[in-house]
């Protein structure tokens, strides 16, 4: 059996792992494991969902900025391929936007870390 979900359940990061029988792995190191135990745990004392994330403020605008911006390019790539009169160089340039909102989005850094006492 496959694991469903080869990404960590803690950083996102691909499982290396050996598929063979038991529960599928949902961290890729033990210490990965350990920190969503104690998130768990401190989400519980402080009454927030056991699955939940907290962004600073900053973090949340920026990640929701970029989004917009990829959406919109995302949009634009679309109606140009949806379009009998688009050019080559509205291509070039609607896809030139898509990959400036994908490295927007890329350098928009999100590190998991438990909330501390
Ligand atoms: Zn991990």
């Amino acid at each position: 059996m496959t694991n469903p979900d080869p990404y960590c359940a803690w950083c996102g990061g691909v499982i290396e792992g050996t598929p063979g029988p038991g529960r599928p792995a949902r961290y890729c190191r033990r210490s990965h494991r350990q920190r969503a135990y104690e998130a768990r745990r401190q989400a519980e004392r402080r009454g927030l969902a056991p699955d939940g994330v907290v962004l600073n403020r900053h973090t949340w605008e920026r990640l929701r900025d970029a989004l917009y911006r990829l959406e919109a390019a995302a949009t634009d790539v679309a109606l140009d391929v949806g379009s009998e009169r688009a050019t080559k160089a509205d291509y070039v340039e609607a896809l030139g936007h898509l990959s400036a909102a994908v490295r927007d989005l890329q350098e928009v850094a999100v590190e998991p870390t438990a909330i501390r006492d």
